[in-house]
């Protein structure tokens, strides 16, 4: 069986994401969603509430499964099974980041295989720290997120005081 993980913070889960998350599923017998909770990087949404937020925009495809961990990546790989780590790719500068990571996760583990996707063009400028941005600066979020999350990111995002 085929089991990918595609890892992120998903601070919130944006289409972006959920395009990159529709397309691998169509590869894999199973994709697991993980959730990376960094205790030195607090979001804006806690670990469990973007989580639950995967799951209610996943719930169409019955091989995705969202969790959260911490820790290394290529372990937490191993323990699910999976030789493949998905990463999204959209402009020229995520790569160097992506192709850093790559390369130390190849050292670390030679068994897990770390596998581009490109985004879709519509999604190129989508991030999540735009989605948070916009949402707190009362702008229109709705072509950025799942219809089903967009009342709860724009209160999560307006909450945050304006800064002067
Ligand atoms: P991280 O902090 O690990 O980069 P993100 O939640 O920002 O977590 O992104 C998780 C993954 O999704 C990354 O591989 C990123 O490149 C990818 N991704 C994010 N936004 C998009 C998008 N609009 N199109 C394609 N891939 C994306």
């Amino acid at each position: 069986m085929a089991i990918a993980i595609f890892p992120g913070s998903f601070d919130p889960v944006t289409n972006g994401h959920l395009d990159i998350i529709r397309r691998a599923a169509a590869l894999f017998d199973e994709l697991v969603v993980a959730v990376l909770d960094n205790p030195n990087k607090k979001g804006r949404f806690p670990p469990e509430a973007r989580v639950d937020m995967l799951r209610r925009v996943t719930t169409a495809w019955p091989n995705v499964r969202a969790e959260r961990f911490s820790g290394l990546l290529v372990k937490y790989a191993q323990r699910c099974g999976a030789r493949v780590i998905v990463r999204g790719l959209r402009a020229a500068n995520d790569f160097e980041y992506e192709f850093q990571m790559a390369q130390l996760n190849r050292g670390m583990s030679e068994a897990v295989e770390t596998l581009f996707m490109m985004t879709a063009p519509q999604y190129a400028y989508v991030s999540s720290s735009g989605v948070r941005e916009i949402a707190a600066l009362g702008g229109d979020i709705t072509p950025l997120v799942p219809g089903a999350l967009l009342r709860e990111i724009r209160e999560a995002c307006e909450e945050i005081p304006a800064a002067n």
